[in-house]
């Protein structure tokens, strides 16, 4: 069975719907892709009570590694879907995610605004 990219550094407290949902994913073919399996694992996700400073510093080169993983993409999307709580995941941090994701149901909203205000339009 596939891993997934840093799965031996998944934090204990991942509530039971995210792992089986992980679970589910784990038979996704961009798992096989991931550089991150050969890279020195405690870079994507915290240790517990890290300084800010070296906290930048290991997303920093975290990030470098998601750079050249052919799979980037398809990680990203799988930590927004998840969503994975924790963790660099696709060159983004838990932080950078929340925003990509409030951003997407802030369009989703303009465009459902857009499509019921043209039907109001159209039937008027
Ligand atoms: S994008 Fe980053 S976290 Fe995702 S598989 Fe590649 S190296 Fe790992």
């Amino acid at each position: 069975m596939l891993q997934p990219p840093h799965s031996s550094l998944q934090v204990a407290a991942v509530p039971v719907q995210r792992a089986a949902a992980r679970e589910r994913d784990q038979d996704a073919p961009w798992h096989t892709e991931a550089v991150c399996r050969r890279d020195e694992a405690g870079l994507f996700f915290a240790p517990s009570k890290e300084p800010t400073a070296a906290r930048l510093s290991r997303e920093e080169a975290a990030k470098r590694v998601c750079a050249r993983c052919p799979v980037m993409v398809e990680c990203r999307e799988h930590a927004l879907l998840q969503p994975e709580p924790y963790g660099v995941w696709g060159g983004l941090t838990a932080a950078e995610r929340r925003v990509v994701l409030a951003r997407r149901r802030r369009r989703d909203m303009e465009l459902k605004k857009t499509a019921g205000q043209s039907r109001i339009a159209a039937a008027g």
